[in-house]
């Protein structure tokens, strides 16, 4: 089974948006947490939450992927910066719990001039003092495009952090197409060798969601500019070839590309899922 969706906007909460992803052919969806810049989260309604249950039944959605606000740091120079990166992931994790046994998404951090080595130990020691036994969530590293200082823009750094995690079985990847493209990984034209990187770095066991996305930019930008899939430089071909893949094929796919209209998702994964039919 094809499990794909795409970003959606969680601010009518859990029932609407499993009805809308049902309404697009979506049988999974991503979502933030909170306001993606930071700030305070709405209380999870129990009846919204039971609702969910219902409506994600009917639509056959079993997993969904909750992505933290883009502008945590943990890696933050800044004490307030961090702790308020730390406050956050804490809550983010216990509210996950309103619905046991999904995945939570975030991007490992930015070192800010600190050294990659620096960043990789705030962000473990973060994520150790988060991270609890009884969670029944998994948290995934997503990897970035390594714009900026970011983290993470590389297999090896990925596999840095989570040896360092003391509860390392609650820890996944999330690939996202655009943001390893963009740090120069030939997912087009070597799936297979950047597959096998993955592989020899991080182990595939731990790779859970994929972010499918085509890219604005050439290989190895380091830029982070998502396009829509089929409008950029890895194309639909090489994108429907992600989704085949016996490695990859039954994860779940996100959408994270430039619509304007949630319906525009519909007609991506219509087409997604045409092309990588042809493939299997
Ligand atoms: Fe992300
Ligand atoms: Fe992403
Ligand atoms: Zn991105």
């Amino acid at each position: 089974m094809f499990t794909i969706g795409c970003h959606l906007s969680s601010s009518k909460g859990y029932e609407a948006m499993a009805r809308t992803a049902a309404s697009i052919g979506a049988n999974t969806f991503q979502f933030f947490t909170r306001n993606p810049r930071g700030g305070r989260a709405k209380d999870i309604s129990p009846d919204d939450v039971e609702a969910f249950e219902t409506a994600a039944e009917e639509a056959g959605i079993t997993r969904i992927l909750a992505h933290a606000p883009y502008t945590l740091n943990p890696a933050a120079a800044k004490p307030e910066t961090r702790e308020f990166a730390l406050m956050t992931l804490a809550d983010d994790l216990q509210r996950m719990e309103a619905t046991p046994g999904q995945l939570y998404n975030m991007h490992p951090g930015a070192h800010v001039g600190q050294g990659t080595e620096a960043g990789i130990q705030k962000i473990t020691d973060a994520l150790n003092q988060v991270l609890k036994p009884e969670q029944s969530t998994t948290l995934l590293l997503e990897t970035m495009a390594g714009k900026g200082t970011e983290v993470g823009g590389t297999f090896e750094e990925l596999a840095d952090i989570i040896s360092r995690i003391q509860l390392s079985d609650k820890v996944g990847v999330c690939l996202d197409t655009c943001h390893v493209w963009e740090g120069g990984y030939d997912i087009k034209e070597n799936l297979e060798g950047v597959l096998e990187a993955f592989d020899r770095a991080v182990g595939l066991s731990r790779l859970r969601a994929i972010h499918l996305n085509d890219s604005k930019n050439p290989r190895s930008a380091h830029k982070d500019r998502h396009e829509v899939i089929g409008g950029g430089r890895i194309g639909l071909d090489a994108l429907a070839a992600v989704t085949a893949h016996p490695a990859l094929r039954d994860l779940p796919f996100y959408l994270e590309t430039p619509h304007d209209e949630v319906a525009e998702y519909g007609e991506e994964i219509r087409a997604l899922a045409a092309a990588r039919e042809a493939m299997l």
